[in-house]
């Protein structure tokens, strides 16, 4: 049995229905879709677990039991007393979509505040996944913990695989969000950016510099998405590149990128080579933009 741990902030989702003036309540988050697609993709053999923190009311009840029920492992999400969960709604106006976040009494952002908690979580599984997210919800000291524990797993023999996922709106400033990420890049080995924040936040003049900087700051692993643009790929020093292919009709982008780093760490689990592995994680990411909402069941 394999385990793979995804690590972060999972949010109540309240997105429009078609009749005006109701929501529907959902549940989503950048590294929680992640797992989600991972437990849908990955045979019995592999364990995927959740690591986070909830509050002890009804709503956070309700998201630990949807995790459940998605065959997601729970055992290392925290109940915080007197806090709950982050939310979010989507609203339409004219066919464009906005997002408003709630997320101040949010217990997530505690997930990192026990070395020994994190320590246990990690032991004994093959892959730990976080994102950007996950470290602009921590407080500074968190987030150095969340780090020196994923270092320790890595010596250890883990693999640390880590999306930037840029949200500089979650940051106290951008340049506090860039020596972050890039110190978070240091002990990854596999590192998953989408080119086009990259290039907003770092100045990357093209995918190729995206895949050095992250070269530069250790990862032995490096494939830069770039939404419909060809994939650039890099593993111990071969490069290679994947055009995935054309979206007839792009309902919703949401996931895109998770769904795509599910793909991928399910087939490169599954023991395909890597190009292989990007074929398959844009052919996922290229369905999942098809149709409205982050998680998408897929039965293959
Ligand atoms: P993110 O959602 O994290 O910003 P991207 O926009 O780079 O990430 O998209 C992630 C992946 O989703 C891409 O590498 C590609 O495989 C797929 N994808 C995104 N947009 C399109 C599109 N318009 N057509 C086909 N594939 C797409």
């Amino acid at each position: 049995m394999t385990r793979i741990v995804c690590i972060g902030e999972c949010m109540v989702e309240l997105a429009p229905t078609n009749t005006e003036g109701s929501y529907q309540i959902g549940f989503a988050g950048d590294t929680m879709n992640t797992a989600w697609y991972l437990r849908q993709l990955l045979g019995s053999a592999h364990q995927v677990d959740y690591l986070s923190a909830v509050g002890q009311d009804a709503i956070s009840d309700q998201m630990l039991a949807f995790l459940q029920d998605a065959g997601i492992g729970t055992g290392s999400i925290q109940r915080l007393p007197g806090l709950t969960v982050g939310l979010y709604m989507i609203q339409l106006q004219d066919g464009e979509r906005s997002f408003s976040y709630w997320r101040g009494q949010s217990a997530a952002r505690l997930l990192a505040s026990d070395p020994a908690r994190l320590a246990a979580a990690l032991d004994g599984a093959e892959i730990a996944f976080f994102s950007g997210i996950t470290l602009a919800i921590l407080p500074d000291d968190d987030r150095a913990r969340l780090l020196s524990a994923l270092a320790t797993f890595r010596a250890a023999g883990g693999t640390v695989v880590f999306d930037p996922n840029l949200r500089p709106r979650l940051w106290d400033s951008p340049q506090t969000m860039t020596a972050s990420i890039s110190t978070a890049a240091e002990v990854s080995d596999t590192v998953l950016p989408s080119h086009e924040d990259e290039a907003t936040w770092f100045g990357d003049a093209d995918p190729d510099a995206t895949l050095a900087r992250y070269l530069k700051a250790g990862a032995r692993t490096v494939v830069v998405k770039n939404g419909p643009g060809e994939i650039l790929i890099s593993q111990d020093g071969t490069i290679s590149r994947v055009r995935p292919v054309a979206a007839t009709t792009v309902v919703d982008t949401t996931a895109a990128g998770d769904s795509f780093n599910a793909g991928f760490l399910a087939s490169r689990l599954s023991g395909e080579p890597i190009d292989q592995a990007v074929i398959d994680a844009a052919a996922l990411a290229g369905r999942v933009i098809q149709s409205r909402g982050a998680l998408m069941p897929c039965t293959e």
